[in-house]
This record gives C-alpha cells, sequence and structure tokens, in this order.
C-alpha cells in the first residue's frame, strides 16, 4: 500500500514514520511512504502558502493552488487505475476509530492532507478531498501527528506489516473489548508473581484465563464497549 503525504513539515513526517516496525515496513517494501512539501507547489518567490482569511479574523489559511498542484503532482505520479482516497486531517472530521483504519487498509493508496495555522481554504478541500478525519475531539497545531497517527494505525493491518495478522486480530478495540493483561520475565517483580494459569501449558485454561480477563478489563476500563 502507498502512503502519499502532503505536510508542510515533511521532515517530521519522515522522521516519526522512519523509526521502528513502520520504518521496516518502508525498507521491506510492504509499504511505501512518500512526503511532499506543499511548499514546494508555491509560486510566490518567498513560498509562501498561506494567506489571511476573507471576512476578517485571526490566524492564516493555508492557500489553495499551491495544495492542488501537490495533488496532481502526486497523482500523476500515481497507477491510474489505483483504488485510492483522499483524506483532510481535520478536527471537523469523523473521529477515527479501528473500523475506519481497517477500511482504509482495503485501498492501494492513501493520500492524506495536513493542514496547519487556522486550516486550509474551503474550495481545494471541496475539489480534492474524499473524507476529512479527525483524530479526537480536540485541537491540534498541525495535521502531521495525525497523519502519522492515521498512517501508522492503517499500515499494521497491510500484509507483510506485522509478523502475522493474529498480532492485530485478538488485541484491544479490534476484537470488541480490550485487551487481556499480558506478562514477561521476570516471572517476579515487586512481589507480584505472573498468574500461575499462563506457565501451567494448559492452552483451554489459558484461553479462558485471557477471555475471562479481556472481560473483567473492558468492565474496568472501558464499560462503553461492553455497552456497545
Ligand atoms: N481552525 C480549524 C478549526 O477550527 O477546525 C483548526 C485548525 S488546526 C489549528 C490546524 C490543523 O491541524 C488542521 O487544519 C488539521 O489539519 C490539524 N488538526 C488539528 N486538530 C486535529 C484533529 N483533532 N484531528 C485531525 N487533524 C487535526
Amino acid at each position: 500500500m502507498r502512503f502519499d503525504i502532503m505536510t508542510l513539515f515533511p521532515e517530521f513526517v519522515e522522521r516519526v514514520l522512519g523509526e521502528s516496525i513502520i520504518g521496516r515496513a518502508q525498507k521491506s517494501g510492504s509499504i511505501e511512504v512518500n512526503t511532499y512539501n506543499i511548499r514546494d507547489y508555491s509560486k510566490d518567490k518567498h513560498r509562501r502558502v498561506d494567506d489571511t482569511p476573507y471576512g476578517g479574523g485571526k490566524g492564516m489559511l493555508m492557500m489553495a493552488p499551491p495544495i492542488y498542484d501537490c495533488y496532481a503532482d502526486i497523482l500523476a505520479k500515481s497507477k491510474e487505475d489505483a483504488h485510492r482516497r483522499v483524506v483532510y486531517m481535520s478536527p471537523r472530521g469523523k473521529v477515527f476509530n479501528q473500523d475506519k483504519a481497517k477500511e482504509l487498509a482495503t485501498l492501494d493508496q492513501l493520500i492524506i492532507l495536513c493542514g496547519h495555522y487556522e486550516g486550509v481554504d474551503a474550495r481545494v478541500i471541496e475539489e480534492i478531498v474524499d473524507e476529512e478525519i479527525s483524530i479526537g475531539d480536540f485541537v491540534l497545531t498541525g495535521g502531521e501527528l495525525p497523519a502519522c497517527i492515521v498512517t501508522d494505525a492503517v499500515a499494521r493491518l497491510v500484509d507483510g506489516v506485522l509478523s502475522a495478522p493474529e498480532c492485530y486480530e485478538n488485541e484491544s478495540i479490534s476484537s470488541g473489548l480490550v485487551e487481556y493483561p499480558q506478562y514477561t520475565r521476570p516471572f517476579e517483580f515487586h512481589g507480584k508473581s505472573v498468574p500461575e494459569v499462563l506457565i501451567s501449558g494448559h492452552h483451554a485454561n489459558i484461553e479462558k484465563w485471557r477471555a475471562e480477563a479481556a472481560l473483567s478489563e473492558t468492565a474496568r476500563l472501558r464499560p462503553d464497549l461492553l455497552e456497545q
């Protein structure tokens, strides 16, 4: 799967997504992440990409032309028949969740627009964006962190990124519950030992313990999931 991220801060995005599992997935070719500096598409001699909003008000807005030209360049570099979607990271959007991550992971290409300042001229959103996605009901200074979050959540569902689908199928939220508590060595830590059942080697009992623990942890931490 291919991710194309339009941003004013490509180094920031590359740095975050270049680390750990997502970084390795790019190196192995399971996913491709391209970043584009919207400033490179400005026709202004000072590479300006923002201006004051019509009608007045505080702050600056990102102008439509550089964003549109950046998008057109991405399309020119993309497969014509790719199953793609363009999303704008925005606090106005529907809040991102695991179901949305699964839906986006079926695409060949996800193009993400990161806003900054007071946001983006509405006309370019209308023209190129299929969907606005928020990562939560709060406002950040820019769309870069949200874009990294969406890319990470979607990329780890792409074949070859994690070692096996079981890695994400049974984990929190995907299963409808939060995950059961997990333990690793040492067996004893600050006087607390690992539940005996986990070292019993009895797989049915371990599964039963995990199922019950997932339920009680969900009731404790996310009772709203049980109501759903
Ligand atoms: N004036 C805008 C509004 O009230 O909707 C907020 C602009 S915000 C300061 C700047 C940029 O950060 C947005 O264009 C968006 O790309 C990004 N952003 C901020 N909060 C976000 C969130 N919760 N989810 C996704 N993107 C967000």
